[in-house]
């Protein structure tokens, strides 16, 4: 009910839509000012890389177009909902449905095997009968196989190394087939293969289920297929959307 209530009766053919957002931190002498007047429109199926220093505030705008987190002013607009006027049980459930994110730390759970911690979106979905059950196991192993995971699928975290974690995190971003990834430094632990890997498998989403990127990286050289590079500093985007630079769609080589 909250959704629709919330809906931006305009035609609004962007997934994300961020309006003169701002974000602050704490108050007084420890007040931050991460974000400032942020403008960014991504299309479906879009891939774009946003690239800044430590401290250029990419968390920041990542967890609040991943709905982790609100703007303290702005208007953030995801699937032509107004997220920014919703509850934060309203943007959960949203998020839930719409986003797979990759945090900056893999976040795994440790009793649970790779296997397992792919599968854990869609146990919290709530109850999947067989078929779906069979169908979404496969896919979760078929994430870890080409992600180069195959024989760790029933390893326990605490027995796989940094790029294993963060390989198994990306699986489990992608399982429930979202319509927007959003990654914080997906890449930053692995080696030029296993980027290439993770690239080769976005590119996939992005042409097969029409899947959205936003993916963040303090090297920009890392991630060859986006279509668009966004230079964050201090807070502040370098250039409007439109004027960023705009690199042409190319395979990895
Ligand atoms: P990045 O991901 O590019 O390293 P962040 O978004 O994490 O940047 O941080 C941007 C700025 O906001 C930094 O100055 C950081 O110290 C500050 N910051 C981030 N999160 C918090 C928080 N929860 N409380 C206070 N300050 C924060
Ligand atoms: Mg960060």
């Amino acid at each position: 009910m909250e959704a629709i209530l919330n809906k931006v009766p305009a035609l609004a053919p962007e997934l994300v839509n961020l309006g003169g957002v701002h974000k602050h931190y704490g108050q007084g002498l420890a007040a931050c000012h991460a974000l400032h007047d942020i403008h960014l429109k991504l299309a479906p199926a879009e891939m774009i890389a946003v690239c800044g220093p430590s401290g250029s505030g990419k968390t920041s705008l990542l967890n609040i177009i991943g709905m982790l987190d609100s703007a303290t002013e702005g208007s953030v607009i995801i699937a032509r909902l107004l997220v920014s006027k919703m509850s934060d049980q309203g943007r959960a459930d949203l998020r839930n449905e719409l986003i797979g994110f990759v945090f900056q730390s893999s976040s795994l759970i440790p009793v649970m095997t790779a296997h397992e911690n792919v599968l854990l979106p869609l146990m919290l979905r709530g109850r999947l009968d067989e078929t779906a059950l069979e169908e979404t196991e496969q896919r979760a192993a078929d994430l870890l196989s080409r992600l180069g995971l195959a024989t760790q699928m029933r390893q326990y975290p605490g027995r796989l190394d940094a790029s294993q974690c963060q390989r198994v995190a990306i699986a489990r971003a992608l399982v429930t087939l979202p319509r927007l990834v959003v990654a914080d430094e997906p890449t930053s632990r692995l080696d030029n293969g296993c980027i290439r890997l993770v690239m080769d498998l976005f590119a996939r989403y992005q042409h097969e289920h029409g899947t959205a990127f936003v993916l963040s990286t303090r090297d920009q050289r890392q991630f060859s297929r986006v279509s668009r590079t966004l230079q964050l500093n201090e807070g502040r985007l370098a250039s409007t959307p439109t004027e960023a630079r705009r690199r042409p769609l190319r395979v990895q080589g």
